[in-house]
């Protein structure tokens, strides 16, 4: 199959078409209707069901013109059933009124396809599409595609380049024909001309409901594309060579010693999968999933070790500011006193200060911290081992991709607190291996969850004055507001006032967005220090922040947040041995969707339930939004109601991708072409 096989259009068309996202006869191809309408069969006008589109055949009877500022123009028509039906058009060329006028004269029939509904003087069709034909012209043999379009595209343009891509494009069978009889799906060829032109005795609600075998062989092809490509790129990276990091351990040794806790068994499981990968001379690509405060953290410091110790550098990088001087802080803590130059970076430093840190990055630092800067500014390590992102799913795929072309090909760990249901794991990260840590550090109280409606904020700030009257700290986070940094920062500074006059005696801090840096800083710390009883906060502390003394978490109009959010939310508190509440303080009426994710938070801890119950409400958008290249990556497949066909795709590239790597090749170029390298991410 040639790489490219341009559409053959005027270019004006061809803008169009491109922004529907098809630039190949392949593309054409594999652009679905949305619906279908029945041309197959007349309907005679007495027999005309109303709210119903249908197709009648009728002659003209006459033609009225009505006087402005109403101008429009009826037709009447009339079959040999006896019915009449008035065609309506609000607006119409005089070329159109003349044909009309013609074919009434001429007694010629019409085809007319419409809705019909109950008019001013009996039945009608406003704007129907019509033809005239002559006596013998034969019906449809197929239901008639409607297609997804874009202005100044029209259906019947689509319908003529899709009809010409369907006989010119390859549309030959890449799978094995028996595997297909098998598992009952049509040939490629068989399936794409069915769903453009499907035969009238097709049910159509398996088409609707996509349950048709014709549709289960497209989402098939999809899903066994996506696990093509990834394949590829897994393959590809264990082709490359990475520094081989032996595991001697010592210096991970004296990191574990000098911690005040001991690893729990599944860090240390987790901790040795990591340890061996990076003792391998194949770059790592691993994720290492988490819930929210099961200690993710310590688990990277023990592999940046086992880098530092074989004498290559250590990138880390966090998504917020913030987060990642909380890395810095703690990872100070951990390493200095062994020795370890620790270094951290942001965009936000001065100039001169600045050029020094990346000179330092360069050359000396052996682990350094930061947020994109370390991607954007343009450090060369001298010997970097090993990259570490936190929060991996906050990142774009251009930024990783930047990465990883960062010297050499270092291994990398990923890590994330956004638990990945099972189908999507295997979808869209099946080019990582993963560990999971999957149990809590000991001495942990579950967090209690409570719903307040927003009449009852005097309880709520009371359980705050309580919640500090016993020694602890509490956190209040402002509402969402999406439209506008600047509404957004207001709501917080008016929040921040209402409770410092409510709160009087409190120590009370607001942290935003807006802060710059050192502030964000000196405020993070005063709080850490418990010089701050009560933290005002936008949303900047969503990831990573870590307070054990804190034990009370409001979140305000809760209703605006995402499940995500929530859950993470709730993870900045019950990391003590203290009891821990976290109040949802909504605002009524809830809309459906907001109560239903209430009602989720409010009944689920496990953050994979939670992330389950996500994606059945919302899709997978929000999981793999850094996957994502603007148009969802699966159009057809549904990785809840297609799970089956998800494990099969990925059987099915395994044996492709062994027997066949052309014909797995050219699976790829019919369904990605040049789109693969996203997915490479
Ligand atoms: P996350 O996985 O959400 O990034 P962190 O790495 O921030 O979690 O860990 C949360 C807290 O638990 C930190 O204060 C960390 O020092 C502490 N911690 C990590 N592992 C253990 C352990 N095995 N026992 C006790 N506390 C631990
Ligand atoms: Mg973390």
């Amino acid at each position: 199959m040639p790489a490219r096989e341009p559409i053959d259009a005027p270019p004006a068309i061809r803008n169009r078409l491109r922004r529907l996202g098809l630039e190949r006869r392949e593309d054409l191809v594999l652009h679905l209707p949305l619906r279908y309408e029945d041309e197959t069969r007349v309907t005679p006008i007495a027999e005309a069901a109303v709210g119903v589109a249908l197709l009648v055949e009728a002659e003209v009877l006459d033609l009225a013109v009505g006087r402005a500022p109403r101008r429009q123009l009826v037709v009447r028509v009339g079959d040999a059933s006896g019915g009449i039906l008035a065609l309506r058009f609000i607006s119409f060329h005089g070329s159109q009124q003349r044909a009309l006028e013609a074919a009434c004269a001429a007694g010629s029939r019409l085809r007319i396809f419409g809705e019909v509904r109950h008019g001013f003087n009996g039945l009608e069709m406003v704007h129907p599409r019509y033809r005239i034909v002559a006596a013998d012209e034969p019906l449809a043999q197929s239901l008639t595609p409607v297609y997804p379009t874009t202005a100044g595209l029209g259906q019947a343009t689509l319908r003529r380049l899709v009809a010409r891509a369907l006989h010119d494009a390859d549309l030959s069978e890449l799978l094995d024909p028996d595997w297909c009889r098998v598992q009952a799906l049509p040939s490629f060829a068989a399936a794409v001309s069915l769903l453009h032109a499907p035969p009238p005795t097709v049910a159509e609600s398996t088409l609707h409901d996509r349950s048709h075998p014709a549709w289960r062989r497209i989402k098939f092809d999809e899903l066994l594309a996506q696990q093509l490509s990834l394949r590829r790129a897994y393959l590809a990276r264990r082709q490359q060579v990475a520094p081989v990091l032996p595991a001697t351990g010592q210096l991970a040794q004296q990191l574990e010693c000098s911690l005040p806790f001991a690893l729990t068994a599944a860090q240390r499981r987790v901790a040795a999968e990591i340890a061996g990968d990076l003792a391998q001379s194949s770059p790592m690509q691993r994720l290492l999933q988490g819930d929210v405060g099961c200690g993710k953290t310590i688990v990277a410091a023990l592999a940046a070790c086992q880098a530092i110790e074989a004498g290559y550098q250590v990138a880390l990088m966090a998504p917020t500011e913030i987060l990642a001087e909380q890395h810095f802080l703690k990872l100070r803590a951990w390493l200095e006193p062994l020795a370890v130059e620790v270094l951290w970076l942001t965009g936000s430093l001065s100039g001169k200060l600045k050029r020094q840190r990346r000179q330092q990055a360069a050359t000396s630092a052996q682990l350094v911290v930061g947020t994109h800067a370390l991607i954007q500014e343009s450090i060369d390590f001298s010997r970097l081992g090993l990259i570490i992102v936190d929060e991996q799913h906050r990142f774009g795929v251009r930024q990783r991709l930047e990465l990883r072309r960062k010297g050499g090909n270092p291994h990398q760990l990923m890590m994330s607190a956004t638990p990945i249901p099972r189908t999507l794991a295997m979808s869209y990260y099946a080019d990582l291996d993963v560990s999971l840590i999957d149990q809590m550090p000991p001495g942990r109280s579950p967090v209690r969850t409570r719903l307040f409606s927003a009449d009852r904020r005097a309880q709520v700030v009371a359980a705050v004055r309580a919640a500090v009257a016993g020694g602890r700290q509490a956190y209040w986070v402002c509402p969402l507001i999406e439209e506008s940094d600047k509404v957004d920062l207001q709501a917080a500074l008016d929040t921040h006032a209402v409770l410092s006059s409510e709160l009087v005696d409190l120590r009370i801090a607001l942290v935003h967005g807006r802060l710059r840096s050192e502030e964000k800083a000196a405020v993070m710390a005063a709080f850490v220090a418990g010089e701050v009883d009560l933290l005002v906060a936008t949303t900047v502390i969503e990831v990573g922040v870590d307070v054990a003394n804190a034990s009370l978490m409001v979140i305000e109009h809760a209703e605006r947040f995402g499940l995500a959010q929530l859950h993470q939310l709730r993870g900045r508190v019950g990391r003590g041995a203290h009891e821990s509440v976290c109040v949802l303080l909504y605002q009524p009426p809830l809309s459906a969707s907001a109560r239903a994710r209430l009602k989720i938070i409010f009944e689920h801890a496990d953050g994979f339930e939670i992330a389950r119950q996500d994606l059945r409400l919302r899709g997978p958008g929000e999981f793999v939004g850094s996957r994502q290249s603007g148009e969802p990556l699966l159009r057809h497949a549904d990785l809840e109601n297609d799970a089956d066909l998800v494990e099969l795709a990925q059987s099915m590239a395994a044996r492709l991708l062994h027997d066949s790597p052309e014909r797995a090749g050219r699976h790829l170029q019919r369904w990605l072409g040049d789109r693969e390298d996203l997915l490479r991410a």
